[in-house]
């Protein structure tokens, strides 16, 4: 990939289309810069070479430093609701969209660094990130993606070789992330603080055209955009419950009007059950808690829908109202995936069991898992060789055994499908025990457990000999799992 070759590959349709959220900007030097890891895989996909990415030219442009003749970088403008507070300009404060690529598919998408520098958004940060947190949220969103849940992922980590300040003085480094787009709630919220209709009807467009081109056929389109986007988020924080992921931090401008999950700052897999699962060091209150999702989801929906609202209706009431009743689809929309994806669980098929049988048995597996705190992802992946004749692997995970003796039978009777169950339930999660082993030796230099996790975590659902430590939680010596923000 020569610098010359990339410049056909760029296109820059946010800067050009939707300029007033776009300010151009260059990445800081890196004065040393080191591929730590490089997702060939993705390259591919985007249509890059994943041996030229990894040349002096190839680091340049993966941290930013030098850019394809043509390329115009941007900080990206966005406001958002922060743990509940409206914050009217946060932004790009320590990112770039270098811009957008066609994939083999056809697809637009983004390519877009973090950790690159100070920006006109940065306030009071530094504009830079730890090898650690970048680390971090490419094994995160390489797990998620192999899981299934649509999801930004990581196309590289380059070492910039410039220390970052924190607690301790870490070695910095720059994330290049690729994503469907970097549209969010928050861009949103925004543009309509700025009072500029025309602008919010161009990104209104602009979304619908990139995201949700049906939306375009509808007697009514930026009501169909916003529902589907309702849609996409019921769905995808579905399959978040369903694995037991907990983001840690949706604020609006961490929600994506794709519909992909992103920003894996304070996230974390549950292990014991509780719906009050909490990882984020700032998250007192538990806004954010693992059974708080599908309702902070809606919450945010709200704020995007009244972002939306000078284009649903001339007259103010009659947009909230058409607003109140698409919003509604959320509810509906969340349950029918959430017990959909519990069948899958189970292990049931469309036939097996009435939907009201099946509902009551998943409720109370899970009323099981709480009471006695088992591990959420093996309590379910056991079941696989419950269905094959084996229970004693369930059995050793829970103290009520005439509990879930009885449940079993009653669960047998249905004939779940053990292949089913292997293929809804993974063995293999990020563990937050191994993820923090894995980049604490990474920031100390040596990568390869950081490696070894991400070829775990890309398979997550066939077992395979001698990863027994990558299935098991954490020992208890392990305590309670805290996670941070803006790191
Ligand atoms: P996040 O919590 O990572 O979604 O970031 C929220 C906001 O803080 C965004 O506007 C970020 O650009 C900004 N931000 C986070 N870390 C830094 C940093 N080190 N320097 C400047 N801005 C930052
Ligand atoms: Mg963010």
């Amino acid at each position: 990939m020569t610098t010359g070759s990339v410049t056909t590959v760029f296109q820059h349709r946010f800067a050009d289309e939707l300029g007033e959220l776009a300010v151009p900007w260059q990445a800081a030097e890196a004065p040393n810069p080191r591929l730590l890891l490089l997702n060939d895989e993705l390259a591919v996909e985007l249509g890059l070479d994943p041996e030229e990415l990894n040349t002096p030219d190839g680091l340049r442009l993966l941290t930013g430093t030098r850019m394809p003749p043509g390329a115009t970088p941007v900080a990206q403008a966005y406001a958002g609701h922060q743990f509940g507070g409206y914050s009217p300009r946060l932004g790009d404060g320590r990112a770039l969209l270098i811009g957008e690529l066609t994939d083999r598919e056809g697809r637009l998408r983004d390519l877009h660094l973090k950790g690159s520098g100070r920006t006109p958004f940065s306030r009071g940060g530094d504009g830079l990130a730890a090898v650690g947190p970048m680390l971090r949220e490419y094994v995160m969103g390489e797990a998620m993606h192999a899981l299934g849940v649509p999801t930004t992922r990581a196309l590289a980590v380059v070492a910039t070789g410039r220390p970052v300040r924190r607690e301790t003085v870490l070695p910095g480094a720059v994330l290049a992330r690729v994503a469907s787009s970097h549209l969010r709630v928050g861009t949103f919220q925004y543009a309509a603080a700025t009072g500029d209709l025309g602008l919010l009807r161009r990104l209104a467009d602009f979304a619908i055209e990139r995201h949700h081109p049906t939306a375009a056929l509808a007697e009514h389109p930026y009501r169909a955009l916003f529902e589907s986007v309702v849609v996409a988020q019921a769905e995808l924080v579905a399959r978040w419950m369903l694995l037991g992921f907990v983001h840690g931090v949706m604020n609006t401008d961490n929600m994506t009007i794709s519909g992909e999950t992103i920003d894996y700052g304070p996230c974390a897999f549950m292990e014991a059950f509780d719906p009050a699962t909490v990882f984020s060091s700032i998250d007192t209150g538990g806004r954010y808690s693992y059974g708080n999702q599908p309702v902070a989801a809606e919450w945010n929906l709200a704020r995007f829908a009244e972002s939306l609202l000078p284009l649903l209706a001339d007259d103010q009431d009659a947009a909230v109202a058409l607003a109140v009743e698409s919003l509604g689809r959320f509810a509906p929309t969340y349950s029918a995936a959430w017990s959909t994806g519990l069948r899958a669980k189970l292990g049931l098929s469309r036939a097996a069991g009435a939907v009201d049988e099946v509902d009551e048995l998943a409720e109370q597996f899970v009323q099981f898992l709480r009471a006695d705190r088992v591990d959420w992802t093996s309590g379910f992946r056991a079941l696989g060789s419950a269905a094959r004749g084996s229970a004693e692997p369930l059995r050793g995970l829970f103290l009520d055994l005439a509990g879930i003796d009885d449940w079993l039978a009653r669960w047998l009777a249905l004939a779940p499908d053990d292949s089913l169950l292997d293929r809804s339930n993974p063995l293999y999660i990020p563990r937050n025990h191994l993820v923090e082993d894995a980049l604490d030796a990474a920031t100390a230099g040596d990568l390869a457990l950081v490696r070894q996790l991400v070829e775990v975590v890309r398979h997550p659902w066939t077992e395979r000999p001698g990863l027994e430590l990558y299935a098991a939680p954490a020992p208890e010596d392990f305590g309670r799992y805290t996670t941070y923000c803006g790191t």
